[in-house]
């Protein structure tokens, strides 16, 4: 009787620590991305295209620089990671939590956050992104596609104590924001696409190898 006391509680250790086992789940390591309470990645937890809606206030100039930020993350990891709509009809007007991933190019911006070029809202359930929104901040910023003369967004730039020619590389911009809308959080260093700060005319068009190892942990 003794023995299968024991057993029995054995039995009760045992199934405690698979219950313990299901509920909290295991930690990851960041791999420069956001994490939840948990110390897990948050991720669109798929390698299947996501839907990315362009709106039309992006302007037609800018968009190739766009394309080719998208290919950038898209060459690294060796498949589609966005599967591109430009039907506005589809989203918002303006950017909200619609259950639709949208890139916005703002004319309107919070007057305390006018030092923001971007912005990428993510929303998660669990370790699971639900949707992603993209702000480009058109009304303090200029922006270039490779011609740094041809500058389009804020018209008002003197506002800001800043001259008619300064301008921000919309590609460098949206390889970091595209970064935010995969997961990745921000990271110091001068040659990641993830660092905070983007200078006038910084052309910080290439993926940096920790930005490289941070997306194939994920997305490979
Ligand atoms: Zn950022």
């Amino acid at each position: 009787m003794k023995k299968l006391g024991l057993r029995i509680l054995i039995l009760m250790i045992a199934s405690v620590a698979l219950f313990l086992g299901a509920c909290s789940p295991t930690p990851q390591k960041d791999c420069g991305f956001v994490q939840n309470i948990y110390g897990q990645r948050i991720t669109w937890k798929t390698k299947a295209p996501v839907k990315l809606y362009i709106h039309q206030s992006v302007p037609a100039e800018l968009k190739p620089a766009l394309f080719r930020a998208i290919d950038t993350w898209e060459r690294q990891v060796g498949h589609k990671l966005f599967e591109i709509s430009e039907d506005s009809s589809q989203v918002s007007g303006s950017p909200s939590r619609d259950n639709k991933n949208a890139i916005y190019f703002l004319s309107d911006w919070e007057s305390d956050r006018s030092s923001e070029q971007g912005r990428t809202s993510v929303y998660w359930a669990g370790d699971q992104i639900q949707e992603a929104d993209i702000r480009i901040n058109g009304s303090n910023f200029s922006y270039y596609d490779q011609d740094t003369s041809a500058l389009v967004g804020s018209s008002s730039l003197t506002k800001r104590g800043l001259t008619e020619r300064t301008g921000y590389s919309f590609e460098a911009l949206l390889l970091h924001e595209l970064g935010h809308f995969l997961g990745l959080k921000h990271r110091d260093g001068s040659s990641t696409v993830m660092a905070t700060h983007l200078a006038a005319f910084n052309d910080r068009t290439q993926l940096a190898s920790v930005d490289q190892e941070s997306v194939m942990c994920e997305y490979n």
